[in-house]
């Protein structure tokens, strides 16, 4: 029987094993029962592709609040980086109490999966220009943001730094595309000692007159559902994420999904959501919209062990090797 002769069983065995050990996907924490995906098959090829591609031809593309930064902890709310703007250093009682009327009309509008985001679209802008308003009505000082960020409670996920650290460590790029505060949000990344070189922000950021005092916001209004218009006219300008056609993209929202239009001739785009709050009533859209959704995952942790093997090059030659020791 030819099966029982060892000089051909064994290589048969070992070259299975090395195939085995290539195409799997080695990744455990996506079998966590908080990750959904609707396609595992393709999640796992595009994952096969970039690793294959390595660190220089990735990219990675993630909103800021609520992706980056947690979205409770505690049993308590982490703040936005507008609502790290709700202290009694920068802003009066009155103003307070304005904002939260806002937040209490707009924000249920956002997340409700029954409207459509076209509709949602002007009750946005109306949202964010009215909050922009009362800002600048309070004449916010600029000397006391950092104060303000440090008094705020606000917390990035869990395994934030690996994950800022291994992208400056491999070069990759960072953009951080916010509908938030910009100044602010520098100032949270900068207090947690992660505002690295390779890391670039597109938000609206403050506009301050000569005594540091808030006059206006700079440029284009970028708000939830116009992240498309704001990454087409920042594309040009973000010289150094040409020749990345890889793109990693985290959001908690659905308008987050079009923060990688800017980028051109992309060859593979894997896309992840953290579904926070309203699960039940946002799982199925989530599901239908991203490729992995985090469910009530409060850490960094599947997209860092999806960069951790796109970014080892794990060395097929190593395991070939090792295959090969075992056969002399
Ligand atoms: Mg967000």
């Amino acid at each position: 029987m030819i099966y029982h002769i060892p000089w051909i069983h064994t290589p048969v065995r070992t070259v299975l094993a090395i195939w085995n050990q290539l195409t799997k996907t080695e990744i455990p924490e996506l079998a966590k029962c908080s990750v959904l995906m609707r396609e595992r098959g393709r999640v796992e090829e595009t994952i096969h592709s970039m690793q294959r591609a390595g660190a220089g031809s990735l990219q990675v593309i993630s909103d800021f609040d609520m992706t980056l930064t947690r979205f409770a902890h505690n049993g308590r709310r982490v703040p936005t980086t507008h609502n790290i703007l709700i202290n009694r250093l920068l802003i009066s009682e009155d103003c307070t109490q304005k904002l939260k009327v806002l937040l209490n009309t707009y924000y249920p509008i956002e997340i409700d999966p029954s409207r459509s985001v076209e509709e949602k679209l002007p009750l946005m802008v109306e949202w964010w220009t009215k909050v922009h308003e009362l800002l600048i009505q309070q004449r916010i000082r600029k000397d006391l943001l950092a104060q303000a960020v440090n008094e705020s409670g606000t917390m990035l996920r869990d395994g934030y730094k690996s994950f800022f650290d291994r992208l400056a460590e491999q070069q990759i790029p960072l953009l951080i595309f916010s509908a938030g505060v910009g100044d602010v949000l520098e100032e949270v990344i900068r207090q947690n000692q992660v505002f690295h070189p390779n890391v670039n922000i597109i938000s609206n950021y403050m506009d301050f007159d000569p005594t540091g005092a808030l006059q206006a916001f700079k440029g284009l209004l970028i708000h939830t559902f116009n992240k498309r218009e704001g990454a087409l006219s920042h594309a040009a300008g973000l010289k150094n994420l040409q020749g990345r056609p890889n793109v990693l993209l985290l959001g908690d929202s659905l308008g987050d999904l079009t923060m990688a239009d800017g980028v051109s001739e992309h060859q593979n785009i894997l896309t992840i959501g953290f579904l926070n709050d309203q699960v039940e009533e946002r799982k199925e859209s989530y599901i239908n919209s991203f490729d992995i959704v985090l469910v009530k995952d409060e850490t960094l942790d599947v997209p860092n062990a999806i960069l951790s093997y796109i970014t080892s090059s794990r060395d097929k030659k190593n395991i070939i090797m090792q295959y090969e020791d075992e056969l002399l």
